[in-house]
């Protein structure tokens, strides 16, 4: 069996660790910083086998030069769009550190964990966003959060539109693991987006009883983002009339009601 497990970082990012059975070795997902995962393989014993990472935004690579410095000889596989494509952030990952660069429609094979991921390229929060896909299970990283999704960065709302499509395509049992703990927060707007929503507001109910208790509220599934995240649901008539009624216009396009309501969120909700 394949756990994985979260291991918090920064403010409120998950660093994600992977591991086969009782094995010792483990595999992680975008390590903001080093010292967490650092504590919990020394607290757990076990070994660094290989970095997976899904943008080189900082909070995603941060920690890599120092676990490299303790795990010299590790594969860390990462977007083969360079850094200079990410534009607007200059906290960027060095490209060098890279092992294994990849992109759509590769497959990484990870002999510890004794399985493999199919890369999907995802740009829309940046244009070198991957995910890595396998075993019933999705890491997207900054682009679909649970009930909601992540701001563009680099990346345009048609890309984002597409990327997100791309997710919503997985089979509705994947698990979804993303980067960050805003589940809560986003279903606040998802209830401003569909008011009568039920699943919404039964979704809202148990996350905010898990977060009260201190518990992840990660992973989602797929399906259960269908149901609850207003930008998985674009074509439903009351997201979209009320993206409309946010852009004060007729909007025509997926992509259009999905800028409308990333728009509305960054100004009027975070
Ligand atoms: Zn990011």
């Amino acid at each position: 069996m394949l756990t994985i497990t979260p291991v918090a970082a920064l403010s409120d990012n998950y660093i994600w660790v992977l591991r086969r059975d009782e094995s010792s070795q483990v595999v992680i997902v975008d390590p903001g910083e080093s010292a967490p995962v650092l504590k919990y393989l020394a607290d757990n014993q076990l070994q660094l086998a290989a970095i997976l990472i899904t943008h080189q935004h900082y909070d995603h690579t941060g920690g890599v030069a120092e676990l490299l410095s303790q795990y010299p000889y590790i594969p860390v596989i990462g977007p083969n769009r360079a850094a200079s494509d990410v534009a607007l952030s200059i906290d960027l990952l060095i490209p060098d550190l890279f092992t294994y660069t990849v992109g759509e429609g590769d497959t990484v094979f990870l002999p510890e964990l004794e399985t493999k991921f199919d890369v999907l390229e995802i740009p829309g929060h940046t244009l070198d966003h991957l995910a890595y896909v396998g075993e019933g299970l999705v890491f997207c990283g900054d682009t679909l959060f649970a009930a909601g999704c992540g701001r563009l960065f680099s990346g345009s709302a048609q890309q984002m539109t597409a990327s997100i499509a791309k997710l919503a395509g997985l089979p509705v049992e994947t698990k979804m693991y993303c980067t960050h703990e805003y589940t809560v927060d986003n279903l606040g707007f998802a209830k401003w987006v569909e008011p009568e929503n039920q699943a919404i507001l039964a979704r809202d109910e148990a996350e905010m009883a898990k977060q009260e208790k201190g518990i992840v509220t990660l992973p989602s599934t797929i399906g259960l983002e269908l149901e609850t995240n207003p930008f998985m649901r674009l074509q439903q008539p009351q997201v979209k009339m009320m993206a409309e009624k946010y852009a004060e216009k007729v909007l025509t396009e997926d992509w259009q009601v999905f800028a409308a309501l990333r728009e509305w969120k960054d100004r009027k909700y975070d």
